[in-house]
């Protein structure tokens, strides 16, 4: 394909290319990561109203939602909070857009959130890490699916404590299919149904012994669903350096934030956070992180 032979004779305009990808599809993530709890709060509302037959059921408390009878990615358009000032496309330029308005909104001047530029900056950036580890292929696309993927999800279980199915089960298949067709990612489809079936397990089987030994539940279902996508993509050999990276990083995390930020250690920590970002080093730094464990710790 001309276009792929284009992109992989100049990587430096493959990443390029790949971050304003990542910047534009960030700006989208912070639109999904927003509204998707609430659209699906919503329908598990309507839901139970139905199942117990209550009628004239308020979908929704939620001011921004009850405001408005349409309520999906697309619509109502994107506003301000506080005024509800429409958003002209001008003013929705990743990172740009948000520099050139000194952090505030243009009409009522109150300040919008640093986590959304952020948020496009993040993404941005993983594309292009992606891209330049991988180079100019479909297997980079579909790779690009599954950063933004981890992207949302750790977000939304970090405000939510919610891995919504919506994302995880198509991300599992997604994962099934690019072994399956091979693109070359080098995880045979047995070492993806393997790694799908053992990520749900194994994260399955703490969740019960840690719940009969302690009557708490430690994780969510999410989190066994995210497991196994992870083994989906990257094979069940990934399982265990994810897991211990996982571990690591969270225990250490959350002990930082009930020592210097004086967390309540009875409040869950979300754990989606720690997998996402523990499956994300091994999809790019794979390889190096299992040199570094046979030489050390295994050593
Ligand atoms: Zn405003």
């Amino acid at each position: 394909m001309a276009i792929i032979d284009l992109l992989s004779a100049s990587p430096a305009f493959l990443v390029t290319i790949c971050v304003v990808l990542g910047l534009l599809v960030g700006s989208f993530l912070n639109v999904v990561v927003y509204r998707l709890p609430i659209m699906l709060q919503r329908d598990w509302k309507q839901q139970c109203c139905e199942y117990l037959e209550i009628e004239n059921c308020v979908p929704d408390s939620n001011e921004s939602s009850a405001k408005f009878a349409t309520f999906n990615l697309r619509k109502p358009d994107s506003h301000c909070p506080n005024c509800n000032h429409k958003i002209k496309p001008w003013e929705n330029i990743p990172v740009l857009s948000y520099l050139f308005l000194g952090g505030k909104c243009s009409n009522c001047k109150m300040s919008i959130s640093l986590r959304y530029p952020s948020v496009e900056l993040i993404n941005g950036l993983l594309s292009g890490l992606v891209a330049y580890t991988f180079g100019a292929s479909l297997l980079t696309l579909a790779l690009l699916i599954l950063a933004w993927s981890l992207v949302a999800l750790t977000l939304i279980d970090f405000d939510h404590q919610l891995l919504p199915d919506d994302i995880t089960i198509p991300l599992l298949w997604l994962g099934l299919l690019v072994n399956a067709v091979d693109l070359g990612f080098d995880v045979s489809l047995q070492d993806a149904v393997i790694g799908a079936i053992a990520g749900y397990l194994v994260l399955w089987s703490f969740y019960w012994l840690f719940k009969l030994a302690t009557g708490k539940e430690g994780m969510g279902y999410g989190d066994f669903k995210l497991l196994a996508a992870l083994g989906a993509w990257m094979g069940w050999q990934s399982l265990l350096p994810i897991i211990i990276l996982s571990s690591l990083v969270g225990a250490i995390l959350g002990l930082l934030m009930i020592v210097a930020m004086g967390r309540d250690k009875s409040v869950p920590m979300p754990f989606g956070p720690f997998l996402a970002g523990a499956g994300f080093i091994m999809l790019i730094w794979g390889p190096q992180v299992s040199t570094f464990y046979l030489n050390t710790v295994a050593g």
